[in-house]
């Protein structure tokens, strides 16, 4: 994430007059707001998303793919939620999930890792040796004893 965190800071406007990355107009203010090697006016240096002004002290500014924004929407945009558990694949923080103790999992990879059912709603699931096993196959283990059995 840090590479996506901008330093920002407030300069003396010099001779000659800026003009202002946000509105293109110049900028009379006493002090020219810095950021990502543009003058703003505080006021125009906001996020992408939400309108907050980024240009205030303690906020921190993130770009990506031309947007300016807050570090709340970046994460909720850009953030991610973790790997998921199945496909090892990283799930990005605006996706849905589905949770399963300490794991998270795409929704498309939430189905029984051996017979592929999805589950719906008020179905069970087990969790075994980090499989997530509908409850037949879960039972069929049991019987089979080819699962160790895990001290809760
Ligand atoms: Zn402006
Ligand atoms: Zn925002
Ligand atoms: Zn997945
Ligand atoms: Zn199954």
């Amino acid at each position: 994430l840090s590479k996506r965190e901008h330093e920002k800071s407030l300069v003396f406007p010099g001779r000659k007059q800026k003009g202002c990355a946000g509105c293109n107009r110049k900028i009379k203010d006493r002090y020219l707001l810095k950021a990502l090697d543009k003058y703003w006016h505080e006021d125009c240096l906001k996020c992408a998303c939400c309108d907050c002004r980024l240009g205030e002290v303690g906020s921190t500014l993130y770009t990506k793919a031309n947007l300016i924004l807050c570090r709340r929407d970046y994460l909720r945009l850009f953030g991610t939620t973790g790997n998921c558990a199945a496909c090892s694949k990283l799930i990005p923080a605006f996706e849905m999930v589905m949770r399963a103790r300490d794991n998270v999992y795409h929704l498309d990879c939430f189905a029984c890792q051996l017979c592929n059912q999805r589950f719906c709603v008020g179905d069970k699931f087990f969790l075994k040796n980090n499989m997530i096993l509908c409850q037949m196959d879960y039972e069929e283990g049991q019987l089979n004893g080819s699962f160790e059995t895990q001290v809760q």
